[in-house]
């Protein structure tokens, strides 16, 4: 605990001054930051391919809801600042009118490394789906729901669970929560155990669910958000030590540009799959977005 009042009060003039700086965070104490990243196809009540379109308005109201609750729960559990980014389809989908006063909106493309060299606390996910190919899963994907069939990292099928909770594990931040399907609830659980989840909705087949109510949904993401908050400091940040292998496998439709392959650590394996190497996850990972 830091206690910027510990001084005798000397005036009336420096009483006040102390009064403003105990409203400051306190020099050399981290700021219990949550950096919150946000999708839509795994919020409740979304099940088919046209309500993901990023500005449909139910999907606005339905994922603001969801992440609202979870920064209710997150300040509940102590942290003392949520950031999301709105990391849906070209970042079109929440609105600073809507979003949660005390929350912080991240608008745009914001790199391979999502702004996690800031140093955040922690990092949650609301809305998530799971990757490419798995089965029972709404609306599966690794990044490009079109545009790529298959994601392997080091070899092992990967979607943006994986490879944000390793990215987030360079920087030393762990995972605490988790919101979306069934199938993205057991995806995050297989590599961060204790990181906790709330399950939204059930995924029959990729475009029929079993889902609950918006209201439930929220207020099964604040308690459980709450509870993830106060794991912070318990739960350990998920790394990929050492030199990393990316194969992208496209599809069809987005088959590789001439000179695909020309860039350092870059090597074209067929029409469609390209494999970069990089000495770590970021570099790998710098390279494929950088392609
Ligand atoms: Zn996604």
């Amino acid at each position: 605990m830091c206690n910027p009042m510990r001084h005798s009060v000397k005036s009336n003039a420096i009483s006040l001054v102390l009064l403003m700086l105990s409203a400051l965070p306190c020099a050399g104490q981290p700021r219990k930051s949550v950096f919150v990243i946000t999708d839509g196809e795994g919020v409740a009540g979304i099940c088919r391919q046209e309500q993901t379109d990023p500005t449909d308005p139910e999907l606005r109201q339905l994922l603001t809801g969801e992440v609202n609750a979870a920064v209710d729960g997150f300040l509940a559990g102590g942290a003392d600042e949520v950031v999301v980014w709105d990391g849906h389809d070209g970042s079109r989908t929440l609105s600073a009118t809507t979003i949660h006063p005390r929350a912080k909106l991240v608008i745009g493309y914001i790199g391979p490394l999502m702004t996690l060299d800031r140093g955040y606390a922690a990092v949650a996910f609301v809305g998530q789906h799971s990757k490419a190919g798995t089965g029972a899963a709404i609306m599966a994907h690794s990044y490009d729901s079109l545009g790529i069939q298959n994601m392997l990292l080091n070899g092992k099928p990967v979607g943006e669970i994986e490879v944000r909770a390793a990215m987030a594990g360079h920087f030393g931040i762990p995972v605490i929560f988790l919101s979306g399907d069934r199938a993205a609830v057991t995806e995050m659980h297989d590599i961060v155990p204790d990181a906790v989840t709330a399950e939204v909705k059930e995924g029959l087949a990729r475009y029929a669910c079993i889902t609950l109510s918006a209201a439930a949904a929220r207020d099964l993401i604040r308690e459980r958000a709450a509870e993830a908050a106060r794991k912070i400091g318990s739960i350990r940040p998920y790394r990929i030590d050492g030199p990393v292998t990316l194969q992208i496998e496209y599809t069809t439709r987005t088959s590789l540009p001439v000179g695909a392959g020309a860039l350092p650590g870059r090597e074209v394996v067929d029409d469609r799959t390209i494999r970069i190497q990089g000495k770590d996850l970021v570099e790998a990972w710098t390279r494929y977005e950088e392609r």
